[in-house]
This record gives structure tokens, sequence and C-alpha cells, in this order.
């Protein structure tokens, strides 16, 4: 007989037909137990990773901003605003549902955020949508069309809500969605002289529809619509959209408007005062109509605000500042391989001028470090003799010499 402590006590295997018995305190267990443990935990533990969205904490706007302080670099101005929007939207919704109903509806506080690409309008979005623990989701408004044209309908939007919601309807009509790109549903031309408009204006007066609140037929799965699929309804009245784009160009519209408000009155005095080199500050709806936005979509899109280009400073302040700044991550890499990296202070410069050199933007730091580090990542696991590293910036040039610049051009 096998005696009572050399067998698996969960499957009673002896010893003898296992590979391996694992001694506990009080019982041992087989390498047969343990993979089958492992299968049922695999099975059993995303549902419990599950998202809840069952809080929803209402910040002060104080409070937003410092918590965006500590991801997003500068952009004060904005993240003001957006505080501001983000706090008001929550109010509304709570007066909608709750006792404190009166005459006085609040209107809907969606953002516009115009800004050069790269300089932080989603990281914004989404660090908001983060902190007020609400579903959140990035729209690509390029993809969209017109219903019954080749591309994506606007529904397709909320798919993706859904979707990030876990198929939580209540949550999702909570969330928050971020339309990327949303200069690129401008109207095409003024010439009434063209073809429908189907990915301009088109996409403008279906987006109208989810912006001013809704109850729509949403595909789960997204795509296009068709009978057979079952729908699920979502009402989109307290979504909050916030949009961003660059507006390639819109300058021009800005600094003609300013222009032509100031002839008539000490117009030489007062043109000394503009910043002409970030005209972007002084952006008001107007600019955006006439960039080829239909006035109604303007007009569901109360709060503008604008992003400022990223200098020098910005950018040495990103590779190290934010709570997951780009260095901290590089440093929490080689730490799990027990290596204790370090950069000199004028390897950080450098990788913020080649950043600016090369016109690659907050993005581009990130493939700046990657081209520097992948050596250094691929060989050191294997080097157990070395605890500690530091890059120099004879090290960094040498690899960024060997880089190809094109590869660095991220989309
Ligand atoms: P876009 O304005 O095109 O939406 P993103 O928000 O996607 O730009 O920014 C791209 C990346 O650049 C972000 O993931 C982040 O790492 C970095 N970044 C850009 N702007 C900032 C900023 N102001 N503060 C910190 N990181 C930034």
């Amino acid at each position: 007989m096998v005696k009572e402590k050399e067998k698996c006590a969960f499957c009673g295997r002896p010893k003898a037909s296992t590979n391996m018995l694992i001694a506990g305190l009080e019982a041992k267990i087989c390498d047969y137990c343990i993979i089958q443990a492992k299968a049922i935990l695999d099975e059993e533990a995303p549902q419990k990773k599950k998202q809840t969205f069952a809080t929803t904490k209402i910040l002060k706007p104080f409070e937003i901003k410092a918590h965006l302080d500590e991801y997003v670099i500068g952009q004060d101005e904005a993240k003001k605003y957006l505080s501001v929007a983000v706090y008001n939207h929550y109010k509304r919704i709570n007066q909608l549902t709750g006792k404190d109903q009166d005459d006085v509806e609040i209107e809907k506080s969606n953002i516009i955020i115009v800004g050069e690409t790269g300089t932080g309008k989603t990281l914004l979005a989404r660090t908001i949508a983060k902190m007020l623990n609400v579903p959140f989701c990035i729209a690509d408004a390029t993809v969209l069309t017109e219903a019954g044209y080749v591309g994506e309908d606007v529904e397709s939007i909320l798919s993706r809500l859904l979707q990030a919601s876990d198929f939580n309807v209540e949550a999702a009509e909570r969330g928050i969605i971020f339309i990327d790109e949303i200069d690129k549903i401008a109207r095409k031309s003024d010439n009434p002289s063209i073809t429908r408009d189907v990915s301009g204006e088109g996409v403008q007066q279906a987006l109208l529809k989810l912006l001013e609140g809704a109850v729509v037929s949403v595909p789960p799965q997204g795509g296009r619509k068709h009978p057979e699929q079952k729908m699920i309804q979502v009402n989109t009245q307290n979504i909050l959209f916030i949009a961003g784009g660059a507006f390639d160009g819109i300058e021009r519209k800005i600094g003609n408007r300013m222009k032509a408000n100031m002839i008539g009155y000490a117009a030489a005095r007062e043109t000394d005062t503009i910043d002409k080199k970030n005209l972007l500050q002084y952006i008001a709806p107007q600019d955006i109509r006439s960039y080829g936005m239909i006035p109604e979509i303007v007009g569901r899109f109360p709060v503008l605000t604008n992003l400022d280009p990223l200098d020098k400073d910005a950018l040495r302040r990103i590779l190290t500042e934010p709570k997951n700044a780009l260095i901290k991550q590089y440093i929490k890499l080689f730490k799990m391989d027990n290596i204790a990296l370090s950069f000199n202070d004028n390897v950080l410069d450098f990788i913020v001028e080649k950043a600016i050199e090369y016109k690659l933007g907050a993005r581009g730091l990130r493939s700046i470090l990657e081209s520097i580090m992948t050596d250094a990542m691929f060989e050191l696991p294997s080097q157990k003799d070395i605890k500690q590293i530091e890059i120099t910036l004879e090290y960094a040039s040498e690899k960024m010499e060997k880089t190809n610049i094109a590869k660095l051009k991220v989309a």
C-alpha cells in the first residue's frame, strides 16, 4: 500500500505515477492537478477581471486638473476647460436622474480640442475616462461615411463604446467617446456642384443625431447594419463627446478673422500684442465653421479649447515627469532583470533634439528611445554579471547613427 503521504491529496495518484509531487504543509499535489487547476484559473480569471464601472466618483474641477497634471505636461488652459466641462457633465447627469429637477435644463458640455498631432489630445481624453472609471473609446472620424456608402456608419462609434463597457449598456450610456480627427469630416467644398459629400457633410449630419441625444439602434459587433442582426438600443443623452483635430491651416482663418475684427479700432497697436507664433490660442467657434464644420455641429460642441505646440522644454519634461514617463518605464523594464539603468542628463537633451530635428513630436520620443535601447534590452538579460548600466551620450549617438530615420516616423 502507498503511504498516505506519498500521494496527491487531490487526485490520489501515487508518487510513482506522477512526474512531480509538490509538498505543502499538510498535503501534496501532483503536476497533473496543478495543470488542471491552472486551466480552471485561466477560464475563470477573465470574468473576475471584468470592469464594473460601478462608481463614478464626482471630482471637483481642481481635483480633475491635479490628476491630469500627473500624466499630461503643460496644456494648462485645455486642462482647465476639460476639468470644468467634465465636472458640469456629471452634475448634469445627476440632475437628470436625481431629485434636483426643475425647469433649468443643463445642456451637454461636449468638447472640441484643437491642436497639432501628438500634443496630447487623446492622452487627455483617455486620462479623464480612466480617472472617472467610465467606459471610454476612441473613434476615428476618417473612416466614417454616410449610411449606405463604403465605410463605417456613425453608429459603429457606439458599438466600440459598448465593447469597451463589456456590453453594460447602462455604463456605456454614461461613457466618454473621443472622436479623433474630427477635422477630416469638414465639408469638402463650398461648391454645390460636387456630388454628395458622403464622408464630410453627410457624416456631420449623421453625427448630429448622436450628439443631440437619441436612442440609437447599435449593431453590437460594429460594421454595417443588416436586417437579421440583433440590435442593442443605446441612449446617447448622457454620453460625453470629446472631439480632437489638428485643423491644419486653421491659423490662416484665425488670423484673417482677427485682422478683420481689428480694422476700425486701434488696429496697429493691438496687433503688436498678438502672439503670431501660436494663433491657435485665439480660436473661436466661427473659425471651425469657416473650416467646414456645419453650424449645428459647432453648436453641439459648446466647449472649444486648444493645445499648445510642444516646445523643447515640454518634450524634455514628457520624458521624465509624467507618472508613467518613458524613462521611468525603461528603468522599470531593466529593474525586472535586476539591472539598475540610468541616463546621463545630456542623453535626454539629445533625444529631445532629435525629436525636434526630425519633426517627430512627443510620439517620436518613444521611437528614438527604442532605437537607443533595443540592443541593450536584447543583450543584457543574458549577461548575468551586469548589474547596472549607464546610457552615455556617446552610446546614444552611436545607436542613433545606425538608425534608419524613416523607421522613426510614427503614424
Ligand atoms: P494627439 O494629440 O495626436 O491625440 P496623443 O495624445 O496621442 O496625441 O499623444 C501621443 C503621445 O505623446 C502620448 O501617448 C504621450 O506619450 C505623448 N504626449 C503628447 N503630448 C503630451 C503631453 N502634453 N504630456 C505628456 N505626454 C504627451
